[in-house]
């Protein structure tokens, strides 16, 4: 199993061993995992319908008074989030370490001072080798990321070959190690964190609080259609990625693709084909007449864009990605259009994309 985790700024100090001890793992073995399995799965469905809302506290959006900040509850965790994270992306081939160091830490510095406090430390994110990392991974962490705390560990990716009885396991062991408060996943499908949210009230272990997906203008079936109700029933918040379609939705492909961009690199072949293809051209002119929304709201279609994803209450915060810092400062001027993205300015964005889901309830604003 992978795992990457995130760490928001108060959480860099390291709990003692057994300070999550109320949430203790102490489950039977399971006779026969799969049917188990399958079994918890659809006792909970049934009971989906009745389900009695556990969560009474206040989850409403908070504002930073120096920063401008917002900040939104973790799904239905206590943990409070900024609601744009993250700093770094794909910095560009070419560049060298030191100077990516030092992109790096302009990048940090200026989201730390504009009130960011959710940091996704994925390594391969920043350009790394994809690594697979075991569970016991306090030594990478204490090692490579000088952490023996984060936040929020995520499960990156399920994984078929092992249980999920084990998995959700294996997240309790390392929360009530103390070496992280929450877990939460990526790239799941609703019905696999329905799964282990079941596991993890079946066996009295500890159900994830969110899940990663991507989201943006042109990715949004699974967080507008399947998530809410996660987050509805269960309290399992969404952490977007990829805002800006790995920078397509930015307006710089609209005459090719720019030398320094990300789909000029090699390893992004995928993200050039995919500009170049009829889809991707079609997706261009759309992008053209979002361009006239954002004018109309003063800001810029990455603003226009990153706005739009925290239009939808579900979504806890949104993970950006910035080369350098001055699309940073842009996208994190995202936090000043978020009022602005009236239900009127959706319905024209809606009608522009045309690819709005159909959904059973509505449960944007
Ligand atoms: P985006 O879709 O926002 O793409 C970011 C890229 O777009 C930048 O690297 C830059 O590329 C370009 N860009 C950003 N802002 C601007 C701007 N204002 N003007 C022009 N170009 C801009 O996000 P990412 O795809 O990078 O994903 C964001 C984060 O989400 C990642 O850093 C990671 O933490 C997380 N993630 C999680 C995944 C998961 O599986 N859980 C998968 C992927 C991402 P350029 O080089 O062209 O300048």
């Amino acid at each position: 199993m992978q795992v990457s985790f995130a760490c928001t700024d108060h959480g860099l100090k390291a709990p003692r061993n057994g300070e999550h001890s109320k949430q203790n793992a102490t489950s039977p073995n399971s006779a026969s995992q799969a049917r188990a399995r399958f079994r918890t799965v659809a006792l909970i469905a049934r009971s989906l319908g009745s389900f009695t809302h556990r969560y009474h506290h206040n989850l409403k959006e908070s504002t930073a008074k120096l920063t401008g900040m917002k900040y939104r509850n973790l799904g239905k965790s206590g943990l409070r989030v900024s609601c744009l994270g993250n700093v770094w992306s794909h910095w560009g081939e070419k560049k060298t370490f030191s100077c990516l160091c030092q992109v790096a830490e302009q990048l940090m510095t200026i989201a730390y001072e504009s009130g960011v406090n959710l940091f996704d430390t994925a390594e391969v994110y920043s350009g790394g080798k994809r690594s697979s990392l075991v569970i016991t991974t306090k030594l990478y962490w204490g090692g490579k990321m000088q952490l023996e705390y984060v936040d929020v560990v995520f499960a990156n990716r399920p994984d078929s070959n092992t249980p999920m009885e084990e998995i959700v396991r294996a997240m309790t062991h390392v929360i009530n190690q103390g070496m992280a408060m929450y877990w939460g996943t990526s790239r799941w499908s609703a019905m696999e964190i329905m799964e282990a949210y079941s596991v993890a009230r079946q066996f009295n272990l500890i159900p994830p609080v969110c899940e990663q997906a991507e989201y943006h203008f042109f990715q949004r079936e699974k967080v507008e259609t399947q998530l809410p109700e996660l987050y509805h029933k269960i309290g399992v918040g969404v952490v977007s990625w990829s805002p800006l379609a790995c920078g397509i939705i930015t307006g710089k492909y609209e005459n090719g693709v720019p030398e320094s961009s990300r789909a000029s690199m090699k390893p992004y072949q995928w993200l050039r084909e995919k500009i170049m293809s009829e889809d991707g051209r079609k997706q261009q002119a759309k992008l053209k007449e979002l361009t006239h929304i954002a004018e109309k709201l003063g800001c810029t279609l990455p603003q226009l864009a990153i706005a739009w994803c925290l239009r939808n209450e579900g979504v806890s915060s949104v993970l950006l990605g910035s080369s350098n810092p001055t699309q940073l400062t842009e996208n994190l001027g995202a936090i000043q259009v978020i009022p602005k993205m009236t239900a009127g300015i959706a319905s024209e964005v809606d009608h522009i994309l045309g690819n709005r889901p159909h959904n059973k309830r509505d449960y944007h604003h």
